[in-house]
């Protein structure tokens, strides 16, 4: 079976990150997407950010009518389900992709499922070639992004010489590239430009929200007063 996993941290789930899923379950002939939101994203450590709980309601509900889509607890920490209370961990993705592979069949194949804006910057994850090569990677583009930008945000011993990737500095970021144990699917421009971080500032300045949101996210945002104070 080909599975995606599509980590973030979905605050909240919008409709640009389902098309994203909709195109990699297209063209990479997914059979199963798992939505994993990060209980403490390394890189949105001193930002605040809605609770793990709220943030996976608002994907049940995003994902209910989609077979294929499923939310994921995999990187839910012991206190978020009461368990105990400690100093919470960082969720690195290469952990995540590890430890989920673990538990494939054998003929499974796995997909880290990315949107380009994130990529541009996974030369500064934990462990970003361990993680490049521990799956094929699927990547949306964003208007703007050319295929060289793919290429030059791979980590240095992986990144393709300079002048491979001049000429795809026009380029958009559409096809496959395959380097030396790195294999990258690009999804080109989903013309989705829903943004999470402009739909808690609309919320919080009391403006609609509905365009970018699934109705009942839409819904559980009013019910619940989520991002009411953000700034
Ligand atoms: P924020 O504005 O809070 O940073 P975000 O939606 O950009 O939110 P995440 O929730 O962490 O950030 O996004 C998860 C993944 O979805 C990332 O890989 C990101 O690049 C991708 N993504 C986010 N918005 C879009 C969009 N409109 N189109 C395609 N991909 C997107």
């Amino acid at each position: 079976m080909k599975i995606g996993l599509f980590g973030g941290t979905f605050d909240p789930v919008h409709l640009g990150h389902i098309a994203l899923a909709r195109a990699a379950r297209e063209q990479c002939k997914l059979q199963k997407i798992l939505f994993v939101p990060a209980a403490v994203p390394p890189h949105k450590q001193s930002q605040p950010l809605s609770s793990f709980i709220h943030r996976y309601a608002m994907l049940a509900l995003a994902t209910a009518d989609e077979k294929a889509f499923i939310p994921s607890l995999i990187e839910a920490q012991p206190e978020e389900a009461g368990a105990r209370k400690t100093q919470p961990k960082p969720n690195y993705s290469v952990e995540t992709v590890r430890r989920f592979k673990r538990t494939l069949k054998p003929g499974d194949q796995l997909f880290f499922l990315i949107g380009i804006d994130a990529f541009a910057e996974i030369a500064t994850w934990h462990e970003p070639e361990e993680l490049l090569r521990e799956c094929e990677f699927v990547v949306a583009g964003r208007p703007g992004y050319s295929l060289a930008d793919v290429a030059n945000a791979l980590p240095a011993s992986l990144r393709p010489r300079a002048e491979v990737t001049k000429p795809f500095h026009k380029h958009p970021a559409t096809g496959d590239l395959v380097l030396p144990g790195v294999t990258i699917h690009l999804l080109g421009d989903l013309r989705q430009p829903a943004s999470a971080t402009a739909i808690r500032q609309a919320v919080s300045a009391g403006k609609s929200l509905g365009r970018f949101l699934d109705p009942h996210v839409a819904d559980y945002i009013r019910k619940t007063g989520l991002y009411k104070s953000a700034t």
